[in-house]
């Protein structure tokens, strides 16, 4: 089976050149994505989960609709975390000159040192970006580390990100997700932040923004609160762009952006599509719909 994630960065590059030509004022969250991914992509080999399930207690945790980091959280080495969580914050000073100069001592918070790292990385892999933003103001990280939570959590999920995503892998190649069902994230319980309409059948499919996992979601049903009423669901683009649009539910008021992969005849990357789409999450919100990070969740 082909392998969902990552992409090459090849293949990166060209979709990017493809938006920039468009619109260059993406050329700056590109330069911070591209940075990022590099340090994702450098760890993705090296990182090693302990605490594996079998294929059978994978299977049961799906069919009792239980994402796999609810049932068991992996074990991570502490100090390979804190090497990702430096190299992802000197990534985004490279790569951004408006960065915040403090995040070069973010690495330094006690909370990342050799004998706290551990119990603080089993805190926060289940959190959501609500609650790891309220876990650090209450902590007061941001006032120690003088930055705002925001950009603190942003750091601490980009560095999960490989370890969380070495376990997709292993579990899309070995159970795959054929049996989830749900609008969140098999694997780490996140909002799935983007969807496309597969190229080669036009099957819808989710991806989560922390793990990239990719897994198959009724066209006709919202994932957020399981609306199956036609009538309330809908979606709209701009026009001349019909491929990239935005689904939303007027049952909960949540919008997902979608890109139609099949109508464009080439698969896309999701996360280049979310930056480059910013205009549609502006349009929704105007419209009173609610962003895919703050849905209401049934979990
Ligand atoms: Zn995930
Ligand atoms: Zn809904």
């Amino acid at each position: 089976m082909q392998q969902s994630y990552p992409p090459t960065m090849d293949r990166v590059e060209k979709e990017i050149a493809f938006h920039l030509e468009k619109n260059n004022t993406l050329a700056p969250a590109f330069a911070v994505y591209k940075s990022i991914l590099a340090v994702q992509l450098k760890y993705l080999d090296k990182v090693e989960v302990a605490g594996k399930k079998s294929a059978d207690e994978i299977k049961d945790c799906f069919r009792n609709e239980k994402y796999l980091l609810a049932e068991q959280k992996p074990v991570l080495d502490g100090v390979l975390f804190r090497e990702v969580l430096a190299s992802v914050a000197g990534a985004i000073r490279e790569a951004s000159p408006e960065a915040p100069e403090a995040l070069r001592n973010l690495p330094e918070l006690d909370e990342f040192n050799a004998d706290n790292i551990d119990e603080f990385i089993q805190q926060v892999i289940c959190f959501n970006k609500q609650e790891m933003e309220a876990f650090i103001e209450k902590k007061e990280m941001d006032k120690r580390a003088a930055l705002d939570s925001e950009v603190i959590a942003f750091v601490i999920f980009m560095s999960l990100s490989p370890f969380i995503s070495r376990m997709m892998q292993e579990v899309e190649a070995g159970v795959g997700f054929s049996l989830w069902r749900q609008g969140y994230c098999p694997i780490c319980g996140q909002t799935a932040f983007m969807a496309k309409h597969r190229s080669e059948d036009g099957a819808r499919v989710l991806e989560c923004w922390l793990c990239h996992a990719q897994w198959v979601f009724p066209r006709l049903e919202c994932p957020y609160c399981d609306n199956k009423e036609q009538k309330k669901l809908r979606f709209f683009y701009v026009p001349g762009d019909k491929s990239r649009q935005v689904h939303v539910c007027e049952e909960c008021k949540s919008y997902l952006k979608t890109v139609d992969a099949k109508a464009m005849q080439k698969d896309v990357i999701l996360e280049v599509e979310g930056i480059a789409t910013g205009r549609l999450d502006l349009l929704a919100e105007q419209e009173g719909y609610r962003p895919p990070a703050r849905a209401p969740l049934l979990h």
